[in-house]
Parts: C-alpha cells; sequence; structure tokens
C-alpha cells in the first residue's frame, strides 16, 4: 500500500509532518486493532471526534466555559480550531497551553476540507494552543 499518497508533507508550514512520523498520533492508530489503517484520517475517533459538528460544538462550549465567552460567531474557521484541539487532545491527552505541537498534513487537509475557510476570510493555519 502507498501510504505516501494520503500523507503528503507539505513544505515550509509548521503542520507539515506525516502522521507516520508523529509517535502519538501513530500510537493512536496502532493502539486500536479493528480496522487496518494507514493514516489517521481513517480513524474511527478521528471522524467522530474531529469531523462531527455537534462534537465539535460541544467541545466548543466546554472551551468557551473555561476560556470565557468570545464575540466570534460559531463558523468554520471555529469549527477548524476546535478540530485540531480536538486531535491534540485525542493523541495526547493534556497538553501545556505554552507547548505547540505539529499536526500531519493529512489530518489537517481533511479538517480544512471539511471546515472550508468562510468567504472573506483568510485561512490563517494552525494556531499555537495559548492563542485564542
Ligand atoms: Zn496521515
Amino acid at each position: 500500500m502507498d501510504n505516501n499518497k494520503l500523507c503528503q508533507p507539505m513544505p515550509s508550514v509548521p503542520e507539515s509532518e506525516c502522521c507516520h512520523d508523529i509517535g502519538q498520533i501513530w500510537q493512536k492508530i496502532e493502539e486500536q486493532t479493528e480496522v487496518q489503517m494507514s493514516c489517521i484520517t481513517e480513524h474511527p475517533g478521528f471522524q467522530s471526534t474531529c469531523l462531527d459538528v455537534w462534537v465539535l460544538e460541544t467541545a466548543y462550549y466546554a472551551y468557551r466555559q473555561q476560556h470565557g465567552t468570545d464575540s466570534q460567531r460559531l463558523g468554520h474557521e471555529k469549527f477548524r480550531y476546535i478540530a485540531y484541539r480536538q486531535l491534540v487532545r485525542c493523541c495526547w491527552g493534556y497538553l501545556c497551553r505554552k507547548v505547540r505541537v505539529a499536526l500531519p498534513s493529512c489530518a489537517v487537509n481533511k479538517i480544512r476540507q471539511r471546515f472550508p475557510a468562510d468567504f472573506g476570510t483568510s485561512c490563517t493555519g494552525l494556531k499555537p494552543p495559548n492563542l485564542q
């Protein structure tokens, strides 16, 4: 199987690594033995925690309760941000707010496909976890 097709690294952006190169993510793939997977985006947990709008909306309310309200509406940009956080939670568990991890391009692309940049706003890419 050609794994590289799913995980084409992108040049010179923080999230350029393939999920195969990121220990915590690859561990998540190997943990579950029911389905044969070559990429984190095929993981059933990825689909439900990072791409399901109801899960993301619920996670967003938990985030808001913790970090206070913001005036931004719950659009695609917010969904993308929460989805990145969900992926980090799912694979790394708890991370200190100052720690920044590189997310694999395959997962980032999948999330961007699901929640494309809203009209009139630019896609800013991955933000450090301490920015809001
Ligand atoms: Zn991948």
